[in-house]
């Protein structure tokens, strides 16, 4: 192995919800809030750990995501990210993510967040329809968002993106196309639409296994991101990515931009993914996901980890790339799976670059399945 590239990009990964929501299949805990003050204080052991074992440089993103980050009691949230820019060094320009429940989105913390250098909010809206609000059992309604939204705005965050979800359950083409004007009308900077998926081991799996909540269409879901692309579009919003929209003046997500491009990515925090390369192989590895566990093993809470060889390496980054409409340069050794999807109409090959289509950009399970 050759020496790894050093780690410009840090997520922070912040477990604790209010409530656990019936779709949710992440490292989310409800009830935990008293571990708070433990689990940063594991947070900062683990980070100078890595410091002192990782080749860090100038770090480009930092993105505090979730769980609820926005939870963290104010003076926590302000040690946290004290901590951070005073033991890494933080580009000038550096965009920093928090990701924000709009029910916890209040002056208190936005003001905290603001002096921590927080420049982006990623506020998770999701709809503002009540009843696609009730099956996804999200505690906040559309008043929340908007003046949650409108706050950050007044205390002058300059960057918010909201997170909106289509094919819920009893949506139909009318309510979403409601809730992508309302969304549009507060013009937020960045936009992520994601199609529900129903995860083995939520209540919603359950209640959908159950008969107690309907199937979706496909029809259905196509016609919604159909309707996502033609609204976000027409309202200067360009698709960068599978389910990202971004206003023109370079608002697009830089630190997911880092996973898509394969940049060597730092996760701290319970479940956080690392992602390291050294130009050849890469390394992927991930931490203990249970939060009292995790405390427990810090300096050290790696739970598990692999290695992708240099081909394995290159489909990763082919496959990622491919979310984006960017793409990639076009790599060796894959003429035949590029070919192929070339035929399927869902990749172009422009300038010794490959691009994936609007039809790849849809169907980008496919191109995911033909890569690796
Ligand atoms: S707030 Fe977000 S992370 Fe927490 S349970 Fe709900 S969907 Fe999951």
């Amino acid at each position: 192995m050759s020496a790894l590239h050093a780690f410009r990009h840090l997520y922070v990964h912040i477990p604790f919800c209010k409530h656990k929501c019936g779709y949710c299949d992440f490292n989310a805990y409800a009830g935990m809030d008293r571990l708070m003050p433990d689990y940063v204080d594991a947070l900062e052991r683990e980070l100078v750990f890595a410091r002192e074992r990782y080749p860090f440089q100038q770090l480009e993103t930092v993105y505090l995501g979730g769980g609820t980050p926005s939870l963290l009691p104010a003076p926590l949230i302000a040690r946290l990210l004290d901590f951070i820019r005073g033991n890494f060094n933080l580009a000038p320009d550096a965009e920093v993510t928090l990701e924000a429940n709009p029910a916890s989105t209040d002056e208190a913390r936005l003001a905290a967040w603001l002096e921590g250098g927080v420049n982006r909010l990623s506020l998770g809206v999701q709809g503002f329809d009540p009843r696609a609000l009730a099956v996804l059992e999200r505690k906040t309604d559309a008043a929340q968002a908007t003046s949650a939204y409108g706050l950050a705005r007044e205390k002058g965050v300059p960057n918010i993106s909201i997170d909106l979800i289509y094919a819920v359950p009893y949506q139909n083409r009318e309510t979403w196309l409601d809730t992508l004007r309302r969304a549009i009308a507060m013009a937020p900077d960045h936009v992520s639409t994601y199609c529900l998926s129903f995860e083995e081991g939520t209540l919603l799996y359950r209640r959908r296994a159950e008969g107690r909540v309907p199937e979706v269409e496909t029809d259905l879901q196509w016609d919604q991101l159909d309707a996502a692309c033609v609204e976000l579009e027409a309202a200067g919003y360009h698709r960068y990515e599978v389910s990202n929209w971004a206003r023109a003046g370079g608002f697009e997500s830089r630190h997911n931009q880092s996973y898509w491009r394969c940049r060597p990515v730092y996760g701290a925090g319970a479940g956080a993914h690392s992602y390291a390369t050294d130009g050849t192989s890469a390394w992927r590895w991930w931490n203990i996901a249970q939060p009292r566990e995790y405390i427990a093993a810090v300096p050290a809470p790696k739970a598990d980890g692999e290695e992708l060889d240099a081909r394995k390496a290159v489909a990763e980054s082919l496959m990622l790339g491919l979310r984006t409409a960017e793409g990639v340069a076009v790599p060796g050794g894959f003429d035949r799976e590029l070919s192929h999807l070339q035929r399927a109409g869902l990749v172009r090959r422009i300038d010794g670059r490959v691009v994936p289509t609007r039809r790849g950009l849809d169907l980008h399970n496919q191109i995911a399945l033909a890569v690796l």
